[in-house]
């Protein structure tokens, strides 16, 4: 089993006291709100990759993607799409990247779920690489089957 899986998640009482996004959804510190339901918040990112970088998040505790309730990743990319529109037409970009980073080694900084949209130009310096891997002969069906017999 994968680190990912054993971890453990604060509960919500207690990330409340020391989760920097619980925080925010508290009140507790200030933040540049876009967008607010019973279940979500959406603020501008304080350390933008572009202006007009947008966290969604949701006001429930959890940690990563697998720690999070399937109700509440339902909600979440439909208010990503309006979010986004709502981006592009303010701010004039032909294109946004959505990503969540999940687990330290991803680069997730804030252990509290939240869903990046990125407003991309033509010219700007935001970095989404990879050099390509090959597989051996056969690994690749290989690790196919082994993931889909974990599902
Ligand atoms: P991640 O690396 O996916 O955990 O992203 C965390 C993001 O939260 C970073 O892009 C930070 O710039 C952003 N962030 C951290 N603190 C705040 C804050 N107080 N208000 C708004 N954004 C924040
Ligand atoms: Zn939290």
């Amino acid at each position: 089993m994968t680190d990912c899986i054993q971890h453990k998640s604060e509960t919500s009482e207690d990330a409340s006291k020391t989760c920097i996004f619980c925080k925010i959804i508290n009140k507790d510190i200030p933040s540049s709100k876009v967008y607010e339901d019973d279940d979500f918040i959406a603020i501008l990112d304080i350390s933008p990759a572009n202006k007009g970088h947008t966290l969604i998040i949701p006001k429930k505790h959890s940690e990563t993607l697998l720690d999070t309730e399937d109700e509440i990743l339902k909600e979440m990319l439909p208010i990503a799409k309006k979010i986004a529109k709502a981006i592009c037409q303010t701010t004039g970009c032909p294109g946004y990247n959505i990503l969540i980073n999940n687990y330290k080694v991803a680069g997730q900084l804030v252990p509290h779920i939240h869903l990046h949209i990125i407003p991309r130009t033509n010219k700007d310096d935001f970095q989404l690489e990879w050099t390509h891997k090959e597989y051996e002969e056969n690994e690749m069906q290989k690790l196919a089957d082994e993931i889909k017999s974990s599902l």
